[in-house]
């Protein structure tokens, strides 16, 4: 006879809808494949198998916004790409999230105060977690992706 036979396994689970749906939503985060400068290489290599994003459910980058719910800023927003990526975020559904990737992507970064870089991409989009450095380690991609779900087990799943 197997161990598991022997525990008495509840037939019937009761856990609250808001929990549930809570869980799922922050251990299967799909990611915007959108990088846009040099800190897009650290998102790329935290997405490969030496940091296997797959062990906190967010590493299938999805190449359309309507399959993404998290848009990781991954680098200097520049003025011209402005309106892109605010239609990038407008086209991803609900519950939606935005990491933004290193000092370019949080305050113009060393583009402080010219003339075509955008001075923080949260004057484009709502920003939830800011990652800062420049760029930022992989280490320091999957800490932010651990806040944004930490984040979203607070918020209730129905509004
Ligand atoms: S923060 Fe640094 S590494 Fe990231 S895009 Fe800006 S200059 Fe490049």
């Amino acid at each position: 006879m197997g161990v598991i036979e022997k525990l008495p396994l509840p037939r019937i689970i009761r856990v609250p809808a808001n929990d549930l749906f809570s869980w799922a939503r922050r251990n299967s985060l799909w990611p915007l494949t959108y990088g846009l400068a040099c800190c897009a290489i650290e998102m790329m290599a935290t997405g490969a198998s030496r940091f296997d994003l797959d062990r906190f459910g967010a590493s299938v980058f999805r190449a359309t916004p309507r399959q993404a719910d998290v848009m990781i800023v991954a680098g200097t927003v520049t003025k011209k790409m402005a309106r892109r990526l605010r239609r990038l975020w407008e086209e991803m559904p609900d519950p939606k999230w935005v990491i933004a990737m290193g000092a370019c992507a949080i305050s113009g970064g060393g583009f402080y105060d010219s003339y075509y870089v955008v001075q923080g991409v949260d004057k484009i989009v709502p920003v939830d977690v800011y990652i800062p450095g420049c760029p930022p380690s992989p280490e320091a991609l999957i800490n932010g992706i651990l806040t944004l779900q930490e984040k979203i087990r607070r918020e209730p799943a129905f509004i």
